[in-house]
């Protein structure tokens, strides 16, 4: 033991080099058994006050935090999770990130979020497998590729890439594809060749570290259960370790949303429903997009492990159980086998449900509430991945200079109740339809 007079320990030399991550340090590693690693982040335990509370572990609320500590040197800041870090969405989702949107609003957004995607990894200083390898919607009607047509012009106009690929094209790059199976045989594609897919559960792990890294207090297993008000003034909030005083909270709690916003008599324009996904045994490379079905719910990928990871849409009732259903299965396989007939003799290895936070426009919400001191982050239906590094710099923007971001100005909640809701695809208000 050393006492306080010694001298302190020079820590060894790969101890002290634990905190970045590099070929040179897992070469190293490699040679002493790998015992020299650290933990990724520290386990913090509540302090009795921050500058800012983030309720929350997910992408989002670990974004949020990681900005506001990286740009606005805002450091004073804990994460609440009532679980581990990656349990939620974050780590439920099916991986795609993209920013093939109509709304002008909504592709600037989304592709400030695909940019900051590209740049991800070496920011974190951590591998997220951020995949370009390109997300393809088929259409099936003539209609349809005018919709779809419309979209990609949107989006050229705006400087993101799309392309439209023909019939010939999308079997020669998708042979698993029936193209002239079932009632819609497939008439050509739409690419956007800069979409593709990220490894869910290390993006929170490595926004956890950089933030941790930054001064970040990630505190886990702590459930929040109360937020506290003094006349219209939020003052911190409750949770299973005791009261922890704030000068602001940022609700990040994807599908539990309006419970916690109940806490402070706000009623949210979100409803939550269960959207489920499902990964097939290992297989040989089959697929290098991902692939979304036009004539049905279902899309599909190859996770670099092998499995394929696929999904349909969300259940049309509300619920918070983050688990499977065989109706979801059996509705979710026959898409499946009527646009990739080969998929039939493949096994599935698991199903699960992650609770999602619907918006009544399908829009995401980046936004002061009623509250002083209370914003919101939530409304990400089932499409907030890909929105992780945007929504967490947009957050911590209006946090930080109590403005909105730029491109997120209309993400506010205010829209609902002046009318001025998103039209991103006509689906209207109600959350099954989106
Ligand atoms: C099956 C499925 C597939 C999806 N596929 C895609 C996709 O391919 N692409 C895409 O862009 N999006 C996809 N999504 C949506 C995406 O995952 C979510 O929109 C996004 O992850 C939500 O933001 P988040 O990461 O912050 O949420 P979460 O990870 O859910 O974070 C919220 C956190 O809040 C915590 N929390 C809740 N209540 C409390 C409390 N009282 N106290 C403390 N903590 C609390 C929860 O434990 C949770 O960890 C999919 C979702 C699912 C379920």
């Amino acid at each position: 033991m050393q006492n306080a007079a010694s001298p302190p320990a020079r820590a060894p030399l790969l101890r002290r080099s634990a905190a970045r991550y590099s070929g040179w340090r897992l070469f190293l590693e490699a040679l002493t058994g790998h015992r020299g690693w650290g933990e990724a982040w520290r386990k913090a335990r509540p302090r009795e006050r921050y500058r800012v509370v983030v309720v929350g572990g997910g992408g989002h609320g670990l974004a949020t935090a990681h900005s506001l500590a990286t740009e606005h040197g805002i450091t004073d800041v804990a994460v609440i999770e009532r679980g581990a870090l990656g349990l939620g969405n974050v780590g439920r989702n099916t991986t795609i990130i993209r920013s093939n949107y109509f709304h002008p609003d909504n592709i600037r957004f989304y592709d400030l979020s695909l940019t900051l995607w590209e740049q991800l990894e070496r920011q974190l200083n951590f591998n997220a497998m951020v995949s370009q390898r390109g997300t393809l919607n088929l259409f099936h009607t003539e209609a349809q590729r005018d919709l779809f047509t419309r979209r990609a012009n949107a989006m050229r106009l705006l400087g993101v890439d799309a392309l439209e690929l023909s019939r010939a094209e999308v079997r020669r790059r998708v042979p698993l594809i029936d193209m002239d199976g079932g009632r819609f045989p497939v008439l050509g594609g739409f690419l956007q060749p800069r979409g593709g897919t990220a490894r869910h559960d290390a993006v929170a792990w490595g926004y956890a570290r950089a933030a941790a890294a930054a001064g970040v207090d990630v505190v886990e297993h702590c459930e929040v259960t109360g937020i506290r008000c003094q006349g219209s003034r939020v003052t911190g909030v409750d949770t299973t370790q005791g009261f922890v005083g704030a000068d602001v909270v940022c609700l990040a709690v994807a599908g539990h949303s309006s419970r916690l916003a109940a806490h402070v008599g706000l009623t949210l324009p979100i409803e939550t429903h269960v959207l489920q996904a499902f990964v097939s045994e290992a297989l040989k490379p089959v697929l290098d997009l991902v692939v979304t079905y036009g004539a049905g719910h279902f899309y599909i990928s190859q996770s670099d492990k092998g499995g394929l990871v696929f999904g349909g849409g969300i259940d049309g009732y509300n619920s918070y159980g983050q688990r499977g259903t065989l109706p979801m299965a059996e509705e979710v396989a026959a898409a499946a086998v009527t646009l990739m007939p080969a998929l039939a003799r493949v096994r599935v290895l698991r199903q699960w449900g992650g609770v999602m936070d619907m918006s009544m426009d399908g829009s995401p919400i980046i936004s002061r509430t009623p509250i002083d001191g209370l914003f919101l982050n939530a409304g990400w239906c089932y499409g907030g991945f890909k929105a992780i590094p945007a929504g967490g710099r947009a957050t911590a923007h209006l946090i930080a200079h109590g403005e909105p971001h730029p491109l997120a100005r209309h993400l506010d909640l205010d829209r609902f109740a002046a009318g001025r809701t998103i039209d991103e695809r006509g689906a209207g208000p109600f959350p099954y339809a989106h």
